[in-house]
């Protein structure tokens, strides 16, 4: 059995892969493969409104909320936020918590000014800025709720009038949220909601239409919510998996049991790292992501012999991100505390080796 810890795209559950599979060849008993049928079947409008549905039961998405299933990743969000929301000569507040948050704030600099209220890039963004301001008459705050690459992770959401654009791509349904905190909030679903090729977009409508601005109509999020998240042929099999995944948590328990599961995971493998000689944690102890754990070594010239034993030992994607190097594991919902124990037990071994 392989134990991926791969940052994303990410493991799905093996019943997921399972029914997916069999999908392929023939999809509900139509004798056609899911892969060929149209997206404007009435069996595939059943499958795009039951993942609306388990997003809206799990997420606890009010009715004033549209939920979008779209394609261009996260990435194309970084650009479809200030389109849709930045006014011309408007401004826009962001908060630099990394890679990602950067690219979203270059974005917006293509459509206004942009702020950066706060940054942690000093100390190679270990941590989560705390203390800063939020201009009052910035059109919209951006975060990213938990940083991917670094392994850091927004708790405590700050609290502002000014509407909340938030990239959950990596930590979307892996704890509990106050949808009502935010006003818009995107992922791309293959860090933890589903396969690559569909972006979550969950936006408050009375948000949207206020520019002033023409919007290209694929990029204009009221043609979305229109048509659906039919405007164009949408990705049918991204979208089904996602499906199959959102069945599977709820099944779990849903978002507040698998966020036990996840805290115990975290703990496990954090408690691991604090106590092992050989490794340390390079992310602030309570900034500590719960999806992302980043971790480096004393002496960096033994990292390269525990990859080979983490290899051996079928521990698959804990190579960390070139930019804080040493080791990643990625812990999403689908991954079991059996994998986390792998690795512990592997973090052991290598101590026992070393002695
Ligand atoms: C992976 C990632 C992205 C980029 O996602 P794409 O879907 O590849 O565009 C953006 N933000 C965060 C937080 C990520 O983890």
């Amino acid at each position: 059995m392989k134990h991926n810890f791969g940052a994303g795209p990410c493991i799905l559950p093996q019943e997921v892969f399972q029914e997916a599979s069999k999908a392929v060849l023939d999809f509900n008993n139509t004798g056609l493969s899911i892969l060929e049928i149209s997206h404007r079947s009435k069996e595939f409008e059943e499958v795009v409104k039951e993942t609306e549905s388990l997003v809206r039961e799990l997420l606890h998405v009010p009715e004033n909320y549209s939920v979008l299933f779209l394609q261009g990743g996260a990435s194309q969000q970084f650009a479809m936020v200030p389109m849709n929301l930045l006014p011309d000569g408007g401004k826009a507040a962001y908060l630099d918590t990394g890679v990602w948050a950067t690219k979203a704030a270059k974005e917006a600099k293509n459509f206004g000014e942009v702020v950066t209220v706060a940054s942690s890039k000093d100390s190679n963004y270990t941590y989560i800025p705390k203390d800063f301001e939020i201009p009052l008459d910035a059109a919209y705050f951006h975060f990213t709720s938990n940083n991917t690459i670094y392994g850091t992770e927004v708790f405590a959401t700050p609290s502002t009038t000014v509407p909340k654009v938030v990239d959950m791509s990596s930590d979307i349904l892996s704890r509990e949220i106050n949808i009502q905190e935010y006003d818009l909030i995107y992922a791309g679903a293959q860090k933890n909601m589903g396969p690559a090729g569909v972006t979550l977009v969950i936006i408050k409508n009375d948000l949207l239409g206020k520019t002033g601005k023409t919007i290209p109509s694929i990029f204009n999020y009221q043609e979305h919510i229109k048509a659906g998240s039919m405007y164009n042929t949408p990705p049918v099999y991204s979208i089904y998996v996602s499906m199959l995944n959102l069945r599977w948590l709820k099944a779990k328990g849903g978002v507040k049991a698998i966020e036990q599961e996840n805290i115990i995971k975290a703990r496990t493998l954090y408690d691991e790292i604090e106590r092992n000689p050989f490794f340390k944690g390079t992310a602030a102890v309570e900034d500590r992501s719960r999806m992302n754990v980043t971790f480096v070594m004393d002496t960096p010239e033994l990292e390269a012999e525990f990859l080979a034993l983490a290899k051996e030992r079928n521990l698959i994607g804990i190579k960390g991100h070139r930019s804080v190097g040493g080791f990643r594991a990625s812990i999403y919902n689908a991954l079991t505390i059996t994998s986390i124990n792998a690795l512990v037990d592997a973090m052991k071994e290598f101590e026992e080796s070393h002695k």
